[in-house]
């Protein structure tokens, strides 16, 4: 078969794979201009579909903004800031500034201080080794932050192009389409189009007659929980609703196991509270620490669930972190998972994460 491509934004228009750029179901292929599903949706629904690339893929096309002129728009998940940031951003994007976004806001407890929240975005991205000129916290589903954030996007492109960019499950995809649909008027104007010099496209959206917003592909990062777990443990782990604190006093030597996806251990130090901030529909167990290996072996995926069967296959096994925590009010945080509070310093943890999931400790965000 000749190879087509899709008259929206280029991809290879294939029939195999739903989940892979350019698929267009059969049919389609008797139409006179084939678009590939994706672009079908956005143009006739208005609703940007996500299709993830491969890491290299994917690099190498943002890497095209370099040569261009624009604001950059990184989204990252507020839950999974290490899972969702794409590191090597300032040299895949050159020059042009970029805002970051955290996403998903509505899910944090109301006890959570959103300055902090800010500021530790930006001094996260900046340990990364990228300056931004703002950040924004928004919730893309319930359109909250997200008029502030067009306000900001209009001021920071200076007439500009705008590409945003983000991992997936960030909810890149719901952003999108929220920013449209807030656009009165702009239905009409949405149209696909083939960004010059790619050979996948990103979905081009006018802001006016000069510029355009791209929504380039979602990056898979290979360490983000969310492609370690099952599609039913992932609905699981994702808060969904604001996170509802549990309080839990240990002992010294007693152990937390947040499903049987992470655990905690607390090594030494004074009886002391941990304030676990998880999703909801998590199930968190102690037990003591001398009967966590054991605990853990015989009752993962049963009692300690999630993992479920699925997940049991493909997840990498725990592997402990020894974190001496000096100061007070420090968030142990699991990436992709939630985080722990912890008021006073002065203890031993060790958390163990599937490996290649990134644990790390911050200033509390209460
Ligand atoms: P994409 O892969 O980055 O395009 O992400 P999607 O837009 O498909 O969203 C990924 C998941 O996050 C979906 O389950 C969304 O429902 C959810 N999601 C997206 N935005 C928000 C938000 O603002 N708040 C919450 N709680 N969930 C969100």
């Amino acid at each position: 078969m000749a190879e087509i491509q899709c008259q929206g934004c280029g991809a290879v228009i294939q029939t195999t794979n739903p989940e892979e750029a350019g698929y267009a179901p059969a049919s389609a292929l008797e139409r006179e201009d084939i678009i590939c599903k994706r672009c079908f949706r956005l143009k006739h629904y208005n609703e940007v579909q996500d299709v993830p690339f491969q890491d290299d893929d994917f690099l190498e096309m943002l890497n095209q903004i370099s040569d261009t002129k624009g604001l950059v728009v990184q989204l990252v998940d507020i839950f999974d800031f290490n899972g969702s940031f794409i590191s090597g951003l300032k040299r895949l994007t050159g020059n042009n500034p970029v805002i970051l976004v955290g996403n998903k806001m509505d899910v944090l407890p109301k006890s959570v201080n959103h300055g902090k929240v800010k500021h530790w975005l930006k001094r996260s991205a900046k340990e990364n080794g990228l300056e931004v000129e703002d950040v924004y916290l928004i919730s893309a589903e319930k359109n909250q932050g997200i008029q502030q954030l067009s306000q900001a996007i209009d001021h920071y492109r200076e007439d500009g192009d705008v590409y945003v960019v983000g991992t997936t499950n960030v909810g890149k995809s719901t952003f999108i389409n929220t920013l449209i649909s807030n656009t009165s008027g702009v239905k009409d104007a949405i149209t696909t189009s083939y960004f010059p010099g790619t050979t996948l496209g990103f979905i081009d959206i006018p802001l006016d007659e000069k510029s355009s917003l791209y929504d380039t592909p979602g990056v898979i990062q290979r360490h983000q929980m969310a492609h370690y777990v099952s599609d039913k443990d992932l609905k699981l782990i994702t808060p969904r609703k604001e996170v509802k604190p549990k309080v839990y006093q240990l002992n010294e030597e007693q152990t937390l196991f947040v499903g049987g996806l992470a655990r905690l251990d607390f090594e030494a130090g004074e009886r002391s509270s941990f304030v676990c901030h998880f999703s909801n529909e998590l199930t968190i167990h102690r037990t003591k620490l001398e009967k966590a290996d054991e605990l853990y072996k015989n009752h993962v995926g049963e009692l300690l669930t999630p993992p479920d069967q699925v997940t049991i296959k493909k997840l990498p096994p725990l592997k402990g972190h020894t974190l001496k925590i000096k100061e007070d009010k420090t968030d142990i945080v699991f990436s992709g998972l939630g985080w722990v509070t912890v008021p006073e310093g002065g203890i031993t943890v060790t958390a163990h994460v599937p490996e290649g999931v990134k644990v790390s400790l911050r200033e509390s965000l209460i």
